[in-house]
C-alpha cells in the first residue's frame, strides 16, 4: 500500500517513524482488554501480566469501583474547571489530609498526574538563579519540569552521593537556591534511592531534597507510605511528590510536603492553577485506596516479597521493589523475547532507549500483590534461559 503525503509535515513524519522503525524504536499501543489485576485479553488470548504498575490490585479492587461511582452520583463525572475557578468539593480536602497523614507532613495537594505534578512543582521552586542536582536515571517529567524551571541543571552518577558532594562543593555557592531531586524507587531499575544520605548532604549544603515516589508509595515502608519511611524514624524529605496511578489504583498526581510550601504550589504552580481539578470518581478511589493501604500492611508487603521469589529463583541480586529489570542489552533480541514469552501466555513490557541507556534494553518485570506463586514460578523458568546473557 502506498501512503499519499499530503504535506511537508505527513512527509516529516514518515520520515521520522521510518528511521525509528529502522531502529527498532518505533513505539505503538496494542489493543488489550484488562480482567482483573493480572489477567489481560490481548490478540485473542489470555495473558498473565507482569508490566502493571497497579502493585496492589487496586484498579479491579470492589471497594475502589464503589467509591468512585458514588462520587460520580454525588459529585458528576467531571470537576468543571480549576479548583481555584469552581472551588473544592469536599472529596479533595480528605485526600490531601489523608496523603499528609500517610507521609507525615503538614499539608499535600493533588494536581492532574504525577507528570503534570513534576513540570509544576520544580519550576514554582526554583528559577534561573538556583541548580538542581538531579540523579541522571530520574523519570523523564522531572527533566521537563527541570527544564521548564530555567534554573542550571546537572546530573549526579546514579544513586552516587560522593558524586552529589563533589557536585555540590564546586556548584552550591554559585547559586541562590538547591534543589536535589531522586526518584525514591527507579522506574526502570527497581532499586532504592540512598535518601538517607542525601538528606544528609541536602543538610549540609543547605539544599532542598525532593523525592518522586511514584513506585514506592503504597509498597515501602510502614504502612506504604514510601521510600523515605522505610527506617524510624523516617527520613524528613522536604518535597515528597507521587503519583495516585500506581499502587493507588486510580489517576493523579500529589505533592506532600510544609504548609507554606503548599500554599505556595497553589497559588504558582501553573498545572494547578490553570488545569482541570481532578474527577471525583479518581479523587474518592484514591481515598478508599489510602484508607486499604493503612490497613492491611500484609498486602503492602506482598508485591515486593512476591518480587524477591522472582530474584530468589533466577539468583538475580534480590528485587529491592515490586520492579525487576532483567537487563538483556541488544534491542531487537528485548523485543524478540518479549514476544516469545507473550506466545507463551506472559505479557512483559520491553524497554529500550531512549527510555533506558543505549546497550540496556530490558525485559522490565513488575510484581502485583496479586500474582500467584505459580504465575511467577512459571515466567521465572521461561526468563531463566534469557538471565546473564545481556550486554
Ligand atoms: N514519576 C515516575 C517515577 C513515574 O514512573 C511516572 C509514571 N511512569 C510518573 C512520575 C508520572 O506519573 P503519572 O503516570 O501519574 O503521570
Amino acid at each position: 500500500m502506498t501512503i499519499a503525503l499530503s504535506s511537508s509535515l505527513d512527509l516529516f513524519a514518515t520520515t521520522v517513524l521510518d528511521r525509528l522503525d529502522a531502529q527498532s524504536l518505533r513505539r505503538t499501543v496494542t489493543e488489550t482488554t484488562p480482567q482483573d489485576a493480572v489477567l489481560v485479553h490481548r490478540n485473542g488470548k489470555e495473558l498473565v501480566s507482569f508490566s502493571s504498575n497497579d502493585y496492589l490490585g487496586l484498579a479491579h479492587d470492589s471497594r475502589l469501583k464503589k467509591a468512585a461511582i458514588d462520587a460520580i452520583h454525588t459529585y458528576g463525572t467531571g470537576s468543571g474547571a480549576s479548583r481555584l475557578v469552581v472551588g473544592n468539593h469536599p472529596l479533595f480536602e480528605e485526600l490531601e489530609r489523608k496523603l499528609a497523614e500517610l507521609k507525615g507532613t503538614e499539608a499535600a495537594v493533588v494536581v492532574g498526574s504525577g507528570y503534570l505534578a513534576n513540570t509544576g512543582i520544580i519550576p514554582t521552586l526554583v528559577g534561573p538563579n538556583d541548580v538542581i542536582l538531579m540523579d541522571e536515571y530520574v523519570h523523564a517529567c522531572i527533566h521537563a519540569g527541570a527544564h521548564l524551571a530555567r534554573s542550571k541543571v546537572i546530573t549526579f552518577r546514579h544513586n552516587d552521593t560522593e558524586d552529589l558532594y563533589a557536585l555540590l562543593e564546586i556548584n552550591r555557592p554559585q547559586h541562590r537556591h538547591a534543589l536535589i531531586i531522586t526518584d525514591g524507587v527507579f522506574s526502570m531499575d527497581g532499586d532504592i534511592a540512598p535518601i538517607s544520605a542525601l538528606h544528609a548532604l541536602a543538610t549540609a549544603y543547605d539544599a532542598w531534597l525532593m523525592t518522586d515516589d511514584a513506585h514506592g508509595v503504597g509498597v515501602l515502608g510502614s504502612n506504604g507510605a514510601g521510600s523515605s519511611h522505610t527506617e524510624t524514624p523516617s527520613i524528613p524529605v522536604d518535597l515528597q511528590m507521587g503519583t495516585l496511578s500506581k499502587a493507588l489504583g486510580g489517576y493523579g498526581g500529589y505533592l506532600c510536603a510544609s504548609q507554606p510550601v503548599i500554599d505556595l504550589i497553589l497559588t504558582r504552580c501553573r498545572p494547578f492553577i490553570y488545569s482541570t481539578g481532578l474527577p471525583p470518581a479518581a479523587v474518592a478511589s484514591a481515598i478508599e485506596a489510602l484508607r486499604i493501604i493503612e490497613e492491611d500492611t500484609e498486602l503492602c508487603a506482598r508485591p515486593v516479597n512476591n518480587a524477591r521469589l522472582f530474584t530468589s529463583l533466577l539468583n538475580l541480586p534480590e528485587a529491592q521493589s515490586p520492579i525487576v529489570p532483567v537487563i538483556i542489552g541488544d534491542t531487537e533480541k528485548t523485543l524478540k523475547i518479549a514476544r516469545h514469552l507473550e506466545s507463551l501466555g506472559f505479557l512483559v513490557v520491553p524497554i529500550r532507549p531512549p527510555t533506558v541507556p543505549a546497550g540496556t534494553a530490558r525485559l522490565r518485570v513488575t510484581f502485583s500483590a496479586q500474582h500467584t506463586k505459580d504465575q511467577i514460578r512459571t515466567l521465572a523458568s521461561l526468563i531463566r534461559p534469557f538471565v546473564g546473557r545481556g550486554a
